[in-house]
């Protein structure tokens, strides 16, 4: 992509609204836009870091075995009145008026209409255990909107359903999303610790939180230092091995993890004082089971192999892909912009022309350009007439993985220098060299 055709409205002012480094960061990098409070459009730089981001999500949920499907926005306010809880979910929900009167509403959340459709389809045990998710929007009227994409109102959310036939397949079912949560955010070059949470408003007796440690997070929360060491399961994990499954999850759940809410003082005091972290976090994922809570009221039955009919058990399972962009910079950025994990990079490599219109830059620029994306990287070619300077700051504030920089100088000897955003460190190399170099 040569950056002339492209549209990256940078902002050269730092947006005096912005509290947090990401939310500046990706104003300033052009990759939002502030439509009203709390709901943003998302700018091509910024789409394209996002749909990495989901990219991974549904790899891994597809992975451990879940089906994806897409369920609508707008949902009737008649289901939610099957399960109480279109009265029960209170502001947060955004209520609508159809112009026949109906009342419809924007789904903050997907239990009610997944149940309807699960209940229509499936009669018997025989059909389980199933996991449908899908990756779409959702509206919360949040009372506060802040720091951008991390809490606002209308957000992207990964929502996964799972059923089976008694408790200790729902069981199997949350830990295959507990070491699926894992893998994903590992692969976002996240440490996430899963944490005992409490349910909220959604219900159940079994939850975790995936957390990220920072200083600008929300959550209050308490574990063991231990954790961030802790292995990644492997992505040859055998998703229908029940007790190999439950030995990952019991590992990761060996040491004290918990929010404010769930926080046990006397528990957390026994951690040897070294391991201990009262820290802030940003909750990036949940999961919960929540047994018949939905299926109950709802008449979502099966009939097991005796014959008898009973209520499914279900669980959720939620991730925030647009509050994880602004989480992954939280995690990731430094004084002089955003530095992107090559998992979720916009771009793989910035080339930086040193001078347009010299031919012979010019044309080494755009042979690297075929090159790179023919090794499959992906390039924005900064091919605007601009001081070095200028493009130097741009690449920088935008914080793709590498800079190639191209200049008549350094080509007369037969070098480019190549640039790792995240540690700073130049090598210079010969042209022809550049794509071996970065794979
Ligand atoms: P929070 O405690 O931050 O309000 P929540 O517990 O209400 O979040 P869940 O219902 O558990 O959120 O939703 C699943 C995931 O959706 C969250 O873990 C988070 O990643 C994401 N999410 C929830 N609310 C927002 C929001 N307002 N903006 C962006 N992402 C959100
Ligand atoms: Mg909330
Ligand atoms: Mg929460
Ligand atoms: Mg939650």
């Amino acid at each position: 992509m040569r950056l002339s055709r492209y549209f990256l409205p940078i902002l050269r002012e730092t947006p005096k609204e912005a509290e947090i480094v990401s939310h500046r960061l990706m104003l300033r990098a052009g990759m939002i836009r502030q439509e009203a409070a709390g709901i943003y459009a998302w700018l091509p730089l910024g789409l394209r870091v996002l749909n990495r981001v989901t990219d991974i999500i549904r790899a891994e949920q597809n992975r451990s075995g879940a089906v994806e499907l897409l369920m609508p926005t707008i949902q009737s306010a008649d289901l939610w009145r099957e399960s109480g809880r279109y009265d029960a979910y209170g502001k947060e929900m955004l209520r609508i008026k159809d112009r026949h009167e109906r009342d419809m509403l924007f789904g903050p959340t997907n239990e009610e209409m997944i149940t309807a459709i699960f209940r229509s389809a499936v009669r018997s045990y025989k059909d389980l255990p199933k996991n449908l998710y899908h990756i779409q929007w959702k509206f919360r009227d949040e009372v506060r909107p802040r720091f951008g994409t991390m809490r606002s109102r209308e957000f992207l959310m990964k929502d996964a359903y799972s059923f089976d036939l008694d408790q200790a397949g729902a069981r199997h079912s949350y830990n295959k999303m507990f070491v699926a949560y894992l893998r994903t955010f590992a692969r976002l070059g996240l440490k996430a610790i899963p944490m005992r949470a409490e349910t909220g408003p959604i219900g159940g007796d079994l939850s975790h939180e995936f957390i990220i440690l920072a200083q600008t997070g929300e959550s209050e929360v308490f574990c063991d230092r231990a954790y961030l060491d802790f292995p990644t399961p492997e992505a040859a994990t055998d998703f229908d091995d029940v007790a190999g499954l439950q030995a990952t999850v019991d590992h990761w759940t060996s040491r004290y993890a918990a929010t404010s809410e769930m926080h046990d003082a006397a528990a957390f005091a026994a951690v040897p004082a070294p391991e201990q972290m009262a820290a802030r976090g940003i909750e990036v994922g949940h999961i919960f089971y929540f047994g018949t809570k939905y299926s109950e009221p709802m008449g979502a039955k099966v009939t097991g192999p005796d014959g008898q009919e009973r209520p499914v058990h279900m669980g959720s399972y939620g991730i925030g892909p647009s509050r994880l962009v602004a989480a992954i910079i939280e995690a990731g950025h430094d004084e002089a912009g955003i530095v992107w994990p090559d998992a979720v990079a916009p771009f793989d490599v910035a080339l930086l022309n040193l001078k347009v219109g010299d031919s012979a830059t010019d044309a080494a620029c755009a042979k690297l350009q075929g090159e790179l994306e023919e090794a499959g990287l992906t390039v924005l070619y900064d091919d605007r007439d601009e001081r070095p300077g200028g493009k130097f700051a741009t690449a920088d504030l935008i914080g793709l993985p590498w800079q190639v920089i191209v200049g008549p100088k350094g080509l007369a000897e037969g070098k480019v220098e190549v640039k790792r955003r995240a540690t700073g460190a130049r090598e210079t190399v010969a042209p022809d060299a550049v794509p071996a170099y970065l794979r």
